[in-house]
């Protein structure tokens, strides 16, 4: 079909940037077969139903995975990059933030913040 390709914006993920911006974190669910749905999309990868809708996450996840990238100080130094589960069954990449890259653990339980348009991890019960 000549231009019907997709932009990788599409609706719903530019309305999912609009909410961070704001300073919300919005996941989709599906009322359909009640699964929850992250990254957004606009058909349901469980089912393939049209019918989702935003919700706001509890916002307590787990780590699932976690990587050290090494910079060198002067780039802004080690950061890290996890995987986290959150609580409603999706995961997402993010990084885990107030401690050092190398003390973030599989397994730890964490906290969802939005910072600069950006969903990034703290660890649960941390003084913020
Ligand atoms: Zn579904």
């Amino acid at each position: 079909m000549p231009g019907a390709e997709e932009s990788t914006m599409t609706g719903v993920q530019a309305r999912h940037q609009v909410a961070l911006d704001e300073g919300r974190f919005l996941i989709q669910r599906c009322e359909a077969c009640t699964c929850h749905v992250y990254f957004p999309r606009e058909v349901c990868p469980h089912c393939g139903s049209d019918r989702l809708a935003w919700v706001q996450p509890q916002g307590l996840g787990t780590v699932y995975a976690v990587t050290t990238v090494r910079r060198k100080a002067d780039a802004g130094g080690d950061v890290n990059v996890s995987l986290i589960d959150l609580d409603e069954g999706v995961r997402l990449m993010s990084r885990v933030e107030g401690i050092a890259p190398s003390d973030v653990r599989i397994g730890q339980r964490v906290r969802a913040r939005v910072a600069d348009g950006l969903v990034v991890f703290d660890l649960e019960g941390a003084s913020a």
